[in-house]
């Protein structure tokens, strides 16, 4: 006789064959949904309700893949920035809860009843530029991406969630632009050291190299930008970067090296230096 499995048969077991993960039940709980269509909610309520065999199939092939490191967003093709979602695939980096330090930054300076001329660089999911476009309405985003399949999705997603003042396009950083365009640069470049590619959390290795890694000492992709963004912004305009926890130093010299007046750095919910901003004299 086949053997019936509930919900709360499969869950246990697979917080079981997840117990690598930082949050075993919570991902089975996610995965589990994922393969039925349903509410996580909705998995408490019916624990008792026996699954068929093709949603165990679909459920054991997501948790094997969990298991092996990928980052569950990848396997949902979903995840969560700003209390906002994003369609997420393997073309871009999952958004971080740090990277909305970056997003109060621009917030701040950007007060809500002006229009502001804003870029973001190297958008990604669109993300960033999404959270920013539709905190402002007033201003204009244009969310920047080397990636034809990022810019792509970015696109979706902007679209998707209605952030009808946002655009996309496809350049090298600022590359393109020559004039005073902007307000606001806003960047959570790749800023990984290539010398920790070996150090690093495994579940890293799932994700774009391109959107980790930059140079020997993670900050080639910083020091482009920093000395392409005086170009692009108006006297008196901001530049918000990202950055590795032990970059703050070296990225406040690239600031005072390329100009930039009124720079500091701030600190993540981690107490981890993670932002530095400067004005354009
Ligand atoms: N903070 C990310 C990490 O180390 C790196 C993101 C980035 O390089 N922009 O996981």
């Amino acid at each position: 006789m086949l053997q019936v499995i509930t919900i709360a048969q499969a869950l246990r077991s697979a917080a079981v064959q997840l117990k690598a993960s930082s949050s075993p039940r919570l991902d089975a709980e996610v995965l589990l949904a994922e393969s039925l269509a349903v509410s996580r909610a909705s998995l408490y309520r019916e624990s008792a309700r026996a699954l068929d065999t093709a949603s165990v199939e679909r459920f054991q092939t997501l948790i094997q893949s969990r298991a092996s490191g990928k980052p569950v967003p990848y396997l949902t093709g979903r995840a969560e920035f700003w209390s906002l979602e994003f369609e997420i695939n393997d073309a871009v980096l999952v958004p971080r809860p740090e990277t909305e330090l970056l997003v109060e930054l621009a917030l701040e300076i950007c007060p809500p009843d002006a229009t502001h001329r804003i870029a973001e660089l190297g958008t990604g999911s669109g993300a960033v530029a999404a959270a920013i476009a539709l905190e402002r309405p007033l201003s204009y985003v244009v969310a920047i991406e080397r990636s034809l399949s990022a810019v792509q999705l970015a696109h979706r997603n902007l679209h998707r969630l209605g952030a009808i003042n946002a655009i996309t396009t496809v350049a090298d950083w600022l590359s393109p632009f020559t004039v005073e365009a902007f307000d606001l640069i806003v960047a959570n470049p790749p800023y990984v050291a290539e010398s920790e590619r070996e150090q690093m959390d495994p579940t890293l290795h799932f994700e774009p190299r391109e959107a980790l890694f930059a140079g020997h000492d993670g900050l080639s992709a910083l020091a482009t930008i920093i000395v392409q963004a005086p170009k692009c912004l108006v006297r008196g305009g901001h530049l918000i970067v990202e950055h590795g926890d032990r970059q703050g130093r070296r990225v406040d010299k690239l600031f005072r090296e390329n100009g930039f007046q009124a720079i500091s750095t701030r600190c993540d919910l981690a107490g981890c230096e993670r932002v530095s901003l400067g004005v354009r004299a």
